[in-house]
């Protein structure tokens, strides 16, 4: 992804949060290609094959950041380390436990998640946190196979 191309996506969605070098390194691992949803460890490998000199307690600081001003999710699995997430379209993840992957499930239509739950009258919901657990279709394939 060419920077100025970052620029214009995260000068939106960052709040007017000022991109420095390490930020934009660690946002652009994120934005990259696999949207695997990388633990911060990962994050950190990815990010020192652009900038060798960032520390991991950079990436931490920047993800917290990132995080903060809302342009990535924090996503967190049961005896897991928080992955992250760029999409911010309302969307589940779902969790494989063979492969450990972290895949993002997209709403049907345009239903709002929330009329999916049967909330009291006068809740005031601010956040919803789907994870789902089971088999990715790859994994199941090679289940079936052998
Ligand atoms: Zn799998
Ligand atoms: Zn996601």
């Amino acid at each position: 992804m060419a920077s100025n191309q970052t620029d214009t996506i995260a000068r939106e969605q960052l709040g007017g949060l000022r991109l420095t070098k390490q930020r934009r390194v660690v946002y652009e691992v994120l934005m990259d290609g696999k949207r695997d949803h990388p633990t911060a460890a990962e994050v950190f490998e990815r990010a020192k094959v652009r900038m060798p000199s960032i520390s991991l307690a950079t990436v931490y600081n920047c993800l917290e950041t990132l995080t903060q001003v809302g342009a990535v999710k924090q996503v967190n699995l049961e005896r897991e380390a928080s992955r992250f997430c760029p999409n911010l379209n309302p969307h589940g993840h779902f969790y494989c436990s063979e492969c450990q992957s972290v895949a993002d499930v997209p709403l049907e239509g345009d239903c709002e998640s929330a009329r999916a739950w049967n909330l009291p009258d006068g809740t005031q919901l601010q956040h919803i946190d789907v994870t789902m657990k089971g088999v990715c279709p790859k994994c199941s394939e090679k289940k079936t196979a052998s």
